[in-house]
């Protein structure tokens, strides 16, 4: 129970790693809010958390638009009256190679993986700065630190991610918030569905521990950088991706 009485905001929490993030950290012992799109999506998630004994609402939570994570941060305040801990973790995908990527493609990603962190770190901004206190944790990707054909929307917007991380937490460092990154390689989730049999023989020769990760290996990752075992991190990057950027 590491981490009893801490409140948690995930965004993107219904499903895949965020879902992991939302369980693992309930069952640590926060009280989590579930942030999501349409939150009808998260009832899977709400229950799952309850029947293990843990505390969790649904808050609804689209990250383009700052208005509502504004209003997502509200309804933590107003059940809770605090909020420890903001990860970051919605994102999207519209892969294409630069010749075929059109703006929409690249406007989309930037939007949701990159502004969308902006904005929720604002959100949660004066809440911990007045407790001087707080952990913002944003989940980029391996890709962000070495590129990849075919995603240079999501690259450009995952290596934003560690640049901002960085610069929050020189910002924050003095009021006691810490901000990390991580760094995700290949993990089984829905984004990850999407690539042909061939495409995902080729990746995973190329991991050296020789398997894909799951999303529970992102959470267990999570919690311990929001745990006081971490008091002493902020502004790093932890990759977790089996070797497959060494
Ligand atoms: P999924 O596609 O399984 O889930 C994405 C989540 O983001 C969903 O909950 C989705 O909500 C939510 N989301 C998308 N757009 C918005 C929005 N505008 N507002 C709020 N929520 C939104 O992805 P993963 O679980 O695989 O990925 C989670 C994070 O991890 C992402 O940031 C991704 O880039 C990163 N990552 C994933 C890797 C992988 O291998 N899977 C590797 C490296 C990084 P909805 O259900 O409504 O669509």
């Amino acid at each position: 129970m590491r981490l009893a009485d801490k409140t948690v905001l995930i965004t993107g929490a219904n499903r895949g790693i965020g879902k992991a993030i939302a369980l693992r950290l309930a069952r640590e012992g926060a009280q989590v809010a579930i942030g999501a799109r349409n939150v009808t999506t998260a009832v899977a998630v709400l229950d799952e958390i309850a029947d293990s004994g843990g505390q969790a609402i649904a808050v609804p939570m689209d990250v383009t638009d700052s208005a509502s994570c504004e209003a997502a941060v509200a309804s933590v305040l107003a059940q809770w009256h605090k909020i420890d801990v903001l990860v970051n973790n919605a994102g999207i995908t519209r892969d294409a190679l630069l010749l075929r990527m059109n703006e929409e493609q690249w406007d989309a990603v930037i939007d949701t993986n990159l502004k969308g962190v902006y904005r929720c770190s604002r959100a949660v901004l004066r809440p911990m700065l007045k407790a001087r206190s707080g952990c913002i944790i944003n989940i980029s990707s391996v890709v962000g630190i070495t590129g990849n054909a075919g995603q240079a929307n999501y690259a450009a917007a995952k290596a934003g991610i560690i640049g901002f991380t960085k610069s929050l937490a020189l910002e924050l460092a003095a009021r006691n918030i810490r901000v990390n990154a991580i760094a995700p390689g290949y993990m089984e989730t829905e984004m990850t569905q999407e690539l042909a049999p061939e495409q995902r023989s080729q990746l995973l020769s190329r991991i050296p521990l020789g398997k894909t990760g799951r999303p529970e290996d992102v959470a267990a990752a999570t919690a311990f950088l929001v745990s006081d075992d971490a008091a002493y991190i902020t502004g790093q990057t932890l990759v977790i991706d089996g070797g497959i950027s060494l």
